[in-house]
This record gives C-alpha cells, sequence and structure tokens, in this order.
C-alpha cells in the first residue's frame, strides 16, 4: 500500500509517496513534484547492508553484539553510577536536527528530568543559530522562512547570502524561477551560474558587503522611510556605521566592485516585490549573527521584511532544522521556543512535566562548548548526530570523545561517532515510524510510517524510555508513541512562542497545512508571520548597529588561503547515511579540494593531483579540481567525508559571541603537494 511521506533528508520535506521500496514524487507544495538525487534514492538506506539492527557494546576493544536489556541495563548503570559520583553535569547530551519534533521533545525532558543535566545541545548550533540569534533579535520570533515557500514565485529580484540551493536543495529553485537572483557566495556556484548578478566577497568579509550594499540604498535614495517610521526601530544607530562603508571602502575590504554593490542595492530596490535570504555560507561564522543582522537592516532598509510579495528569511538545512530548535534540545530552551532561564516558562513545563520547576537545570555549554569539555569521569549520550565528521576542530572533538567513561550512540547505521562508541543503540529511520518536522517555512508536517522497521531495531522514544525507566522514572512520563509525546508537546508548547497547541494529528492527517504559531484547535495557523506586525512587545522590528571585523582567522605567510567549507548535491551533511548509497557514492565519491589553477599552480599542483590542504589545527588529503571560476585566495572542500578526508579537521571553533556557532565557513590554510607514489604505498 502506498503511502504518501516526506523525504528524510533537507529542510524543504519534499513530499514523496513510498510504494514498498519504491519513491515516487509527489505533488506537495514545496517540491510540486520534483526530487533531488538525495530523495530519488533515499529508500536504498532502508534495506542498507551498513543498516545497524542489533545493540552493540564494546568488549575487549571491540564492538560485539548483544541484547537491548543488557546495553540498556548496562547504559542506565553506568550513567547512575556517573551522577552518583561526579553529579548530574557528569552526563551529556547531543542532539541533532534531524529528530522529529516528538524525539527532541523526550530528548531534552529525558536530559533535564531523568538525568536532571543542564548538559544538552545539538548540532543544530553548527546549522542555524547564528539566523535564529539574529531573527529573534530583528523580528523577536525565529522562524526561518516567515512566509511559505511558494510566496517566493512572485518575486522579482530575489537575493541569497550564502546560499546554494541548486545543489543543496534544487526543487526549491522552481519558486524563484520568475525571479532575478542576485547571489552573494565565494565560489561560482551551480546556484550562481543562474544568476544575474553574482557578487564573490572573500570569505569573512560578508558583513562589509551588507553594509556597502545599505550605504547604496541610503545614498542613492532608495530607502523606504515611511516603512522605516511605521515599522521599524533602530536605523538612526545602524546607519551611523553604515555611513562608514561607502561601497568602495567596501570594496577593498571584499573584493566586490563598487558598482555591483550600487547595482544590487539597485535592483533590490527597483523590484515590485523583492526578498533577502541568508543561508550558511553567511551565518556559519565567529561574527555570523552580527552578518545576519546587517542583511536584515538592508531587508528592513528597503522596506521588505512583513510586506506581502516580499521579505527576509533564512535557509534552514537539516531535515528538522526548524523544528529541532524549537522543543527543548537546545542548552538554552525549553519547549515552544521557551527560554529555560524565564521562571515563567520553568513554572509552565514543570506542571506539564509533573516536577517541581526548582529540579529543572539552568542553561548549559552550546554545543562545541560541550563536545570540548568532555573528560573522564563523564559520559555522552548521542541522538541523530555524527559530530567526528560534522564538528569544528574534528581531531580535538574526537580527542574528547575519547576521554569519556562512556559514550552511547543511537543511530540508523555505524556512523563514524558510532564507531568510537561504548554502547551503539540502532534505531527505526524515517520511513519505519511515525512523527512530526517542521519545515523550512514552520509547517509542520506529520511523516508516516510507511514500512515496518527490522528485527531488533528500536525507536528513539523507546531508547529514552526504556533507559529512563531504569533510572526511576515513572514509565508513563516518557510514553513511546509518537502521537502521545505529540500531544503532550502540544500542552507543553501552549502559549510559547512555537505555540503547538492546535496542532494535532488528526489535522496532520487530514492534509491541512499548519504553520506555527497555532494557538488553538480552531486556530488556522499563521502562514505569514509578520504581516500585522512583529513579535517585540511594540511591534517594531529592530535595526541592530553591526561593524565588520574580519574573519577569527585572516590569512598570513604561514597560511595564505581561505578555505572555506559546503555541500555537494550527491551528500547530505556528515554524509553517514548518503555514503551507504552507491548511486550517491558513485556521482561523488571522495573529497575534493576546489582551487583556482594559478593557485594550484603556485603550490606546485595540477587538476587531479593529491594535496594535502594543512590549517593550524590539522590536514586534510584531497584530489585537486582547478577551478576557474573560484576566487585566487580561496579553497573549497566539501564536508561529508571520513578519516583524512574530513574537511572539519581543518575548521576553526572560534564561536560567536551569541549564537555560539564556529566559524565553520572560513580559516587559514596551505597547499601542498602529496606523493601519490608514496601515499598510495603507505
Ligand atoms: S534532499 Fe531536500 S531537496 Fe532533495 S529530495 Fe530531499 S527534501 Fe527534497
Amino acid at each position: 500500500m502506498p503511502v504518501d511521506t516526506h523525504c528524510p533528508y533537507c529542510a524543504l520535506q519534499c513530499g514523496m509517496r513510498l510504494d514498498g521500496r519504491r519513491v515516487e514524487p509527489r505533488d506537495f507544495p514545496v517540491n510540486r513534484g520534483g526530487l533531488c538525487q538525495k530523495g530519488w534514492t533515499a529508500a536504498t538506506l532502508l534495506d542498507s547492508p551498513g543498516r545497524l539492527t542489533t545493540p552493540l557494546v564494546r568488549t575487549g576493544g571491540e564492538l560485539r553484539e548483544t541484547t537491548w536489556d543488557h546495553a540498556l541495563d548496562l547504559v542506565a548503570g553506568c550513567l547512575a553510577a556517573l551522577r552518583a559520583e561526579h553529579g548530574p553535569d557528569a552526563v551529556a547530551v547531543f542532539g541533532g536536527g534531524g529528530l522529529t519534533n516528538e524525539k527532541a521533545y523526550l530528548l531534552g525532558k529525558f536530559a533535564r528530568v531523568a538525568l536532571g543535566t543542564s548538559r544538552i545541545d545539538y548540532n543544530g548550533r553548527f546549522c542555524m543559530s547564528s539566523a535564529a540569534a539574529a531573527g529573534l533579535r530583528a523580528f523577536g520570533l525565529d522562524r526561518g522562512l516567515p512566509f511559505p515557500v511558494t510566496d517566493l514565485a512572485g518575486a522579482d529580484v530575489v537575493l541569497l547570502a550564502g546560499a546554494n540551493p541548486a545543489e543543496t536543495m534544487p526543487p526549491f529553485l522552481q519558486h524563484l524561477s520568475g525571479a532575478e537572483l542576485i547571489v552573494v557566495d565565494p565560489r561560482r556556484s551551480a546556484t550562481a551560474e543562474s544568476a544575474a548578478l553574482h557578487l564573490r566577497p572573500a570569505p569573512g568579509t560578508d558583513l562589509a558587503l551588507a553594509l556597502g550594499i545599505l550605504h547604496a540604498v541610503v545614498a542613492d535614495g532608495h530607502v523606504d522611510t515611511a516603512y522605516l517610521d511605521r515599522r521599524t526601530t533602530g536605523f538612526a544607530q545602524a546607519w551611523r556605521i553604515a555611513a562608514g562603508w561607502w561601497p568602495e571602502r567596501a570594496e577593498r575590504v571584499t573584493g566586490v566592485a563598487a558598482a555591483d554593490q550600487r547595482r544590487a542595492a539597485a535592483l533590490l530596490a527597483g523590484a515590485g516585490n523583492a526578498y533577502v535570504l541568508t543561508a550558511r555560507g553567511t551565518e556559519q561564522h565567529a561574527r555570523g549573527s552580527d552578518t545576519v543582522s546587517a542583511w536584515i537592516n538592508l531587508a528592513l532598509a528597503l522596506g521588505l521584511p512583513g510586506r506581502a510579495g516580499s521579505g527576509f528569511g533564512c535557509l534552514t538545512g537539516q531535515g528538522n532544522g526548524q523544528g529541532g530548535r524549537e522543543h527543548g534540545q537546545k542548552a538554552d530552551q525549553l519547549p515552544g521556543y521557551r527560554r529555560l532561564d524565564d521562571p515563567a516558562a520553568r513554572a509552565h513545563v514543570a506542571g506539564v512535566w509533573g516536577v517541581d520547576p526548582a529540579e529543572l537545570p539552568g542553561p548549559g555549554p552550546s554545543a562545541y562548548e560541550l563536545l570540548d569539555s568532555l573528560s573522564p569521569g563523564q559520559a555522552l549520550l548521542v541522538f541523530g548526530s555524527n559530530p567526528v565528521v560534522s564538528a569544528p576542530h574534528a581531531a580535538h572533538v574526537t580527542e574528547r570523545l575519547a576521554a569519556l567513561d562512556l559514550l552511547v550512540v543511537a543511530d540508523v547505521v555505524l556512523s563514524e561517532t558510532a564507531r568510537a562508541a561504548d554502547v551503539v543503540l540502532p534505531v527505526t529511520q524515517w520511513a519505519e515510524e511515525d512523527g512530526t518536522l517542521t519545515n523550512l517555512e514552520g509547517r509542520i508536517l506529520l511523516r508516516r510510517k510507511a514500512v515496518g522497521p527490522p528485527a531488533g531495531v528500536r525507536t528513539d522514544l523507546d531508547v529514552l524510555h526504556g533507559l529512563a525507566t531504569r533510572l526511576g522514572q515513572p514509565a508513563e512520563r516518557f510514553p513511546v508513541d509518537a502521537e502521545e509525546v505529540f500531544d503532550e508537546l502540544r500542552r507543553a508548547s501552549a502559549g510559547g512562542p512555537a505555540d503547538y497547541s492546535g496542532v494535532s494529528y488528526d489535522r496532520l492527517r487530514a492534509g491541512e497545512a499548519l504553520h506555527w504559531p497555532v494557538p488553538g484547535p480552531g486556530h488556522p495557523g499563521t502562514p505569514r508571520a509578520f504581516l500585522d506586525s512583529f513579535a517585540h512587545p511594540d511591534g517594531r522590528a529592530r535595526l541592530v548597529p553591526v561593524d565588520h571585523s574580519g574573519p577569527a582567522e585572516p590569512p598570513d605567510a604561514e597560511f595564505p588561503l581561505s578555505a572555506t567549507t559546503g555541500r555537494v548535491l550527491a551528500h547530505y551533511q556528515s554524509g553517514a547515511q548518503t555514503r551507504l548509497v552507491p548511486e550517491l557514492v558513485a556521482a561523488v565519491p571522495d573529497v575534493f579540494v576546489e582551487v583556482h589553477p594559478d593557485t594550484a599552480g603556485r603550490a606546485g599542483l595540477a587538476d587531479g593531483d593529491l594535496a594535502a590542504v594543512a590549517s593550524r589545527r590539522g590536514e586534510v588529503r584531497a584530489r585537486v579540481r582547478c577551478v576557474e571560476s573560484l576566487r585566487p585566495d580561496v579553497v573549497f572542500l566539501p564536508f561529508h567525508f571520513p578519516d583524512a578526508g574530513r574537511a572539519n579537521l581543518l575548521t576553526n571553533p572560534a564561536l560567536d559571541p551569541v549564537s555560539r556557532m564556529p566559524e565553520f565557513k572560513v580559516c587559514a590554510v596551505r597547499l601542498s603537494p602529496v606523493d601519490d607514489a608514496v601515499e598510495g604505498a603507505a
């Protein structure tokens, strides 16, 4: 019997139909019958030989098969002993932006109630946190796209800052087909190929570019002063800084011609309908929050956010990147996008959980800080994440994981992090379980169970239930049924910024399009969030005064190039799943490094040669791809690959002061040849 479901990978959450193991595209608003290569091949993972089906426990240095009871008894016993000896914060939890809303919710509850630890964060910190922080301070609410994706079809001009949807979510491009694109990217990406205007700033200088374009908007008389007066505050303070960034000065810093900055300003200002959209390229910086604020300031000066047919938004990356940050697996949050340090929020959620608010721990460290602090005498539980590949300064993170007394990984496949674990718990995946996700436009989707899981596999909810009861929690406090968990999530989120109280499985089964907030069973949802007012108490958006300061690690004589990282069409995130799909491996089998031919030549390299790319933190071996259109001062590596091909061996864990986002998108490196013959013999 065919079942309507959604793709397991990115935040576009394309609609598909699964008939046994056959994937068919479905006419759903975000994809309208389109799927990318990853979606078409998604069912391969259901029967992959790499699929985990038995719990594993490390014995004598090897991971060996065991029973569920033995694995869960062992984990619960170790957790209880570590807590008794070192306190509740000796146990940490690391979640993922691909987990369903129900899993993210129950994981946060498990950490704070069953473990009593403050130390829980998730890999979405590495993905959306700068955009979330900037959205919150500008608009008072963080919803990636505060409008349906289909609204983009009416755009005349769209500025994409650090986004490459032609590779990351190809079906999304159909919504942009009527618009002139301005693409901001140091690479001539597949998206930039189709742009009316491609701006190539040096990595780490996007903020200066946004200031230069804002300056041109003001100087050339394009500011929407009536909108600023009516709907915003803070323009004068923001302009005080942008006034010093005339386009010629911004050109000296960014390398983007002043004329192109003015052209971008004129294109946006001359459009009847225009959007500014950001993504990881501009967000994953040690000043990522300020950089997104600079793009928001530009959009506000043009009067775009909260206007029908125009707007500002950020393109969420992971499948449940939006919902995953709303329901309590983030270090500082409770369900419903409530703040953990808000006494009223604590009282409300503690009431739903049936615990004393005073028992709830306070905010804990952010993802990288949590990983960096792992020590002997501690344990870490990882759900749906692969930080050995996806965390910055990956060699250091791998060392910290090895220092733990206990590393437990719940996953579908034996990821690189699972390989390093003491206990591995095999769990169900997308098509084998019910659950909700919230896509990039804030729409809550029901991803229905379409096939039975392999024997021996349990759901993450079941795992949390098994551990919680072994730790002395009442069984009914940790339900295993996804709909039951969701009904509790609805109550916990009621009255919060991300209010799901009016969403039910029945409404989703009936096909209702529900974008949060949905504050009540009869509420129709909120597809367009800011049409009447923004979410600050005075209803106005805030322009935030921000200035350029450059990358945390600029190139120098020893490391003269800037490395930037990103994704390719055939792979998803750390690649743990897509590297098990033969068609995707055939398309892109291994890591590579894109280099301008002149830069390669100066390093003694040519197309196809094996290169060593070294930063202050590590070295990656990668084949050179000479790319004429790349800036000569930049190299690019995809981050999906394991072992010596991990791009994150290079990356800089310098953190954004607001979002705690690491600086994935720029670090200083040098290139050198590797003797292929010697390497091959080694
Ligand atoms: S990976 Fe993203 S764009 Fe590709 S099919 Fe899946 S949801 Fe759609």
